[in-house]
């Protein structure tokens, strides 16, 4: 039987727990499309993957890996879209496709929503097979490896800064940590959608690169304290919107930098998830707190649309080869990268 190489998580831990293993070569089911895989984009929920959540329970052992960009190998029956050959980008979200939420274009509020890679087999691997709805056409701009940096991390801002916070033209936006996976396409969609950026980055070569992408406003903040500058650049009226996915080392600090009737948007909580809030500043000030988690493959269409435009760009740090998991992980934990760090199959 053929078999190909993957990485597999079969217990948490340290980097040594990102295995390479030899499997059979998956086939498709119904619905289902194979993909020959070239490149793998890493994510902090790989990291999360590996390491394990408290009070949450991965089903290991587990390929992790959300992001990929490859060629069309095999169609199981009935699947259309694509065609074998095809050069496509995986849609990291599956969903049912029938409930009322799917229907309505919230595919991540599907009660069945699954993240590849975080609830079933993900795209770490030379083959990995998933639903039809789920392979898209890769941006004809982008080589395979910028290719695997967008989707889940576009996706994301693009439903919190969209469809979320409703940012509009002539709004400004706080991002942290501006040359993260999430900032770096929440600084860009911002830009694209008129808005004004403030973003912060740690230390002054990730400052100019945030800069160069595109924010407005760029505060270093290992050298400055950020609500301070907010307050500063805004002449003490502080921000519409905060874009927060740092968690408990920033939260208090975004509350503060909200202006009255402000909207803080929250995906993720990479220092923590547990954090003090005062409610005499959530009613005082009319600040709407809301929480956004990946975001529908509709949008990330059109997300795609916008790169094929150059509208767009991926933020690249390196490519590494698949068994040098663990060095991507390092990196990503240790916030050494500047920008996304992609595994080649
Ligand atoms: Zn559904």
């Amino acid at each position: 039987m053929a078999t190909m190489r993957c990485v597999v998580v079969r217990e948490h831990g340290g980097f040594d727990r990102l295995r390479l293993e030899e499997r059979p070569i998956p086939v498709p089911g119904p619905g289902q499309m194979r993909i020959r895989v070239q490149a793998i984009g890493t994510n902090h929920l790989d990291t999360w993957v590996r390491r394990g959540v408290p009070g949450h329970t991965f089903p290991l052992p587990l390929i992790p890996g959300s992001d990929a960009c490859g060629v069309v190998d095999a169609l199981g029956p009935g699947a259309v879209g694509c065609r074998e050959g095809d050069p496509v980008v995986v849609l990291p979200g599956v969903s049912c496709g029938a409930c009322e939420a799917c229907q309505s274009g919230l595919d991540q509020l599907c009660r069945d929503f699954h993240i590849l890679g975080e609830s079933c087999d993900g795209t770490c691997a030379e083959f990995v097979c998933v639903p039809a709805a789920n392979v898209a056409p890769k941006p004809r701009a982008l080589g395979a490896p910028e290719a695997a940096a967008i989707c889940l991390v576009f996706q994301t801002a693009w439903n919190m800064l969209v469809r979320r916070a409703e940012l509009r033209a002539g709004e400004t936006v706080l991002v942290h940590a501006g040359l993260s996976g999430v900032g770096s396409a929440a600084v860009q969609i911002a830009n694209v959608l008129g808005a004004q950026v403030i973003a912060t980055a740690g230390g002054a070569e990730k400052c100019a690169k945030v800069k160069a992408l595109g924010a407005h406003h760029v505060v270093d903040y290992k050298a400055k304290d950020f609500v301070a500058e907010v307050r500063t650049i805004t002449g003490k009226a502080g921000v519409p919107v905060v874009f927060e996915h740092v968690g408990a080392a920033t939260f208090d600090g975004s509350l503060k930098c909200l202006a009255r009737g402000g909207r803080l948007v929250t995906c993720g909580a990479t220092t923590g998830g547990n954090v003090q809030l005062s409610l005499h500043a959530v009613f005082f000030k009319s600040l709407s707190i809301l929480g956004s988690t990946m975001g529908s493959k509709g949008d990330l269409r059109h997300i795609l649309r916008l790169f094929d435009q150059g509208r767009l760009v991926p933020v690249l740090d390196r490519t590494l080869p698949m068994a040098q998991v663990g060095e991507a992980h390092r990196l990503l934990e240790a916030r050494e990268a500047l920008g996304k760090i992609v595994l080649t199959a």
